[in-house]
């Protein structure tokens, strides 16, 4: 056996920060006999249930809306912290936890889940589904989780590597544990399962890694699967599932099959119980240029669209596309509402959205009918608007880049103007919450061929940072919450975030008030009809999970979940937590680790610069989706001109052939690159590094920041 120099373990010291333990986990024991009967989540028992939050979106309509009024625009001054506990792991938190009979649940990065009682923090149980660390490499974006459901005193969680497991809700024993995907696929699931008439639904990412993404209905008992719908057509020689697949087929041209076509719906599955329809969000298409996956056009049926379907068979009602031939990584999959509306002078019942596209839509909940469509974000010029009369969006031609050639700022950029983040809505305001972000990107085809880390990207990142770094003045990136009226389509008010940061999900109730974090460590309540800020707090890292809120002994609870920096820098301290909070709480968190830029210190220069050249090239493909273009850290994965791994080739190659770090997601790149690639990789981090050292303030520290308002070429 090798032995392991001192410079490796440096680098795993520095490294493994990433999945390393920062704090004790809560610790199983007894717990109390919780009655977990989601059935009460009909809107009749609303009153009964008013303290509670019971699924996901709170209720079916999933407006997060909370009749909850002992917090106000009077008193919410008042409140401090009840509790918090701490969780095992500094990756990116997004969950939203639900709180049932004084039992509050919540699940962290690698899909782990938490139970704890919900007025004292007392932790109660702990579970586990022991995901391979490996598989991180299949979740284009951290292995996070957004939450649990619960029917019938069981809790259902879905893991990052594509199981869908049902928890004894008072013992945190597992019933049954099943896997929803194809084994050996590199399908991910980060979102909420949903219980709807005993059927547990979850769909899965993957829309990236050339799949045919698909919604899944389970037996809540027994886990037995019940029906499947698939979100794209397969290949046609195989014959067609359903009469929906072969419509969507005449919308696809070429051998779509063969990179899956993609369209995973990796996030809203909502039931309205007034029209008895399921409503699903669907992804974006792989490879991101249309023209790349289906030659010469078409619209790619059911990529980027809202689908209903009946819940007890999976049968196919209505879809709006929102996208069609979308190109620019606009999933549709954000959170879906279910409103009442007053829409010229008639009262409608509707279904909204704020996706990725950057445009807020409403349609009729029962056909699918576009009501209104409007921009939400300035700066939106893949479009120019959405035709009332046909629904269908006016695409600008310069936006499609495959077909042009030419590398194209569109807005908003690929993570949209609106993501994962829970929006809400107040019916007593008739505003909807959303943390909206105005940015754009330079689009621009690469090879068809170039998938770093299999993923069907054939985007051209070097040539976008360049065009992007050239670009001056600077394009616009900055987050806010933002109020936004439905029914006039309009902006009432916007409540910026400090340095340009992102707004976190947000929590709207009766008392007045919107609730949400933000990346720079805040969390804030706001006078829902006019955005004033009325109460704040530090929480020392970025809260970008949706918030929540419930009543204990006449006591009311607001609750986040806290953890990674968006914006921020991956050496700064992270926490992930739980937080809640009350009137009058007196918990204090720990003094918070100062930030300490990390010193630049790389070894002399090598290699010759061919070599350097070609580590510029393989890194751009294979590591920079996570590290950052250009060795600039993203914030969540390790800044790799600081690695102490290059001080040594031997170090180096261990991480990146050897697979050393590869409980912590960091697998081995040995079926792509060989050791000299490694070694050139490190000969031209080690360059940027000493250009860094030379240069500047520890550019680590800077975020990277995109893009613009308005087409530029
Ligand atoms: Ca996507």
């Amino acid at each position: 056996m090798r032995s392991v120099s001192l410079p490796v373990l440096g680098a795993m010291l520095l490294l493994s920060a990433c999945g390393a333990p920062a704090n004790k986990a809560p610790q199983p024991v007894a717990a109390p006999a919780a009655q977990v009967n989601a059935a009460r989540l009909l809107a009749a028992d609303e009153a009964a249930n008013a303290g509670q939050w019971m699924s996901h979106g709170r209720d079916y309509s999933e407006q997060r809306f909370s009749p909850l009024t002992k917090l106000g625009t009077d008193n919410v001054g008042q409140l401090g912290l009840a509790w918090f506990a701490d969780f095992d792991t500094r990756r990116g938190q997004e969950s939203t936890p639900l709180v049932i009979d004084g039992v509050l649940y919540v699940t962290t990065a690698w899909s782990k889940l938490f139970a704890f009682d919900a007025k004292s923090g007392k932790a109660l149980w702990a579970f586990d589904p022991k995901v391979p660390g490996e598989w991180a490499v299949n979740a284009c974006c951290d292995v996070v989780n957004r939450g649990v459901a619960a029917w019938n005193g069981k809790v259902y969680l879905a893991t990052i590597d594509g199981r869908l497991i049902a928890i004894d809700a008072a013992s945190g024993k597992p019933v049954w544990d099943i896997s929803t995907i194809d084994a050996g696929k590199p399908y991910a699931i980060t979102g909420a399962p949903r219980v709807v008439k005993g059927k547990v639904l979850i769909g899965q990412g993957g829309s990236e890694f050339a799949q045919r993404g698909y919604l899944s209905s389970y037996d809540a008992e027994t886990g037995k699967l019940d029906w499947r719908w698939f979100v794209v057509p397969g290949n046609p020689a195989d014959g067609f599932e359903n009469k929906q697949m072969e419509m969507a087929a005449k919308t696809w041209r070429g051998e779509w099959w063969k990179t899956g076509g993609g369209g995973a719906p990796w996030d809203s599955i909502v039931y309205d119980p007034k029209t008895d329809l399921i409503y699903v969000g669907t992804g974006n298409g792989a490879p991101w240029p249309a023209e790349y996956r289906s030659p010469g056009g078409g619209d790619n049926l059911f990529l980027s669209s809202i689908v209903a379907l009946k819940p007890d068979t999976g049968e196919y009602v209505w879809h709006y596309q929102a996208s069609p031939h979308e190109s620019w990584d606009y999933d549709n999959t954000n959170q879906i509402m279910t409103a009442d509306l007053p829409i010229n002078g008639q009262t409608r019942h509707v279904v909204m959205q704020a996706p990725k596209n950057g445009f807020f839509y409403v349609l009729d909940a029962a056909d699918g009918k576009l009501l209104s469509a409007e921009p939400y974000v300035p700066g939106v010029n893949w479009a120019n608007g959405v035709d009332k009369k046909t629904g269908r969006p006016n695409i600008n031609p310069a936006a499609d880049y495959a077909k042009t050639g030419k590398t194209t700022f569109v807005s908003p950029f690929y993570g949209g103007a609106h993501t994962w983040q829970p929006i809400s809505f107040s019916p007593k305001t008739g505003l909807v919450y959303i943390p909206a972000i105005q940015s754009s990107y330079a689009y621009g085809a690469a090879r068809q061929d170039d998938n770093p880390m299999g993923q069907k990207l054939s985007i051209s990142f070097a040539k976008s940072a360049e065009l992007m770094a050239k670009t001056n003045p600077k394009p616009v990136s900055k987050g806010y919450l933002l109020a936004w009226d439905p029914v006039t389509q309009k902006e009432v008010w916007r409540a910026e975030v400090a340095n340009s940061g992102r707004s976190g999900g947000t929590l709207a109730t009766a008392g007045g008030l919107v609730f949400a974090g933000n990346s720079e460590n805040g969390f804030a309540a706001y006078r829902a009809d006019t955005g004033e800020k009325l109460w704040s707090t530090d929480v020392q890292t970025g809260a970008m999970a949706g918030p929540i809120t419930y009543e204990i002994d006449g006591e009311q609870y607001v609750a986040v979940e806290s953890g990674f920096r968006q914006t921020g820098n991956y050496y700064a301290p992270n926490y992930s937590r739980i937080l809640v909070y009350k009137i009058g709480g007196t918990a204090k968190l720990p003094e918070a680790v100062p930030y300490v830029a990390p010193e630049i210190n790389p070894p002399a220069a090598f290699g010759t610069a061919q070599v350097i050249a070609h580590g510029e090239e393989v890194y751009g493909r294979y590591c920079s989706t996570c590290h950052g273009s250009d060795g600039l850290s993203r914030g969540m994965f390790p800044d790799l001109r600081m690695s102490g791994a290059l001080q040594a080739a031997e170090a180096f190659k261990a991480i990146v052939i050897g697979g050393a770090l590869s409980k912590n997601g960091m697998v081995s790149f040995a079926k792509a690159l060989q050791p000299d690639d490694a070694e050139a990789v490190r000969a031209y981090l080690v360059n940027r590094a000493i250009d860094a050292k030379a240069h500047a303030k520890p550019a680590a520290a800077e975020p990277v920041k995109a893009v613009a308002t308005g087409p530029h070429t």
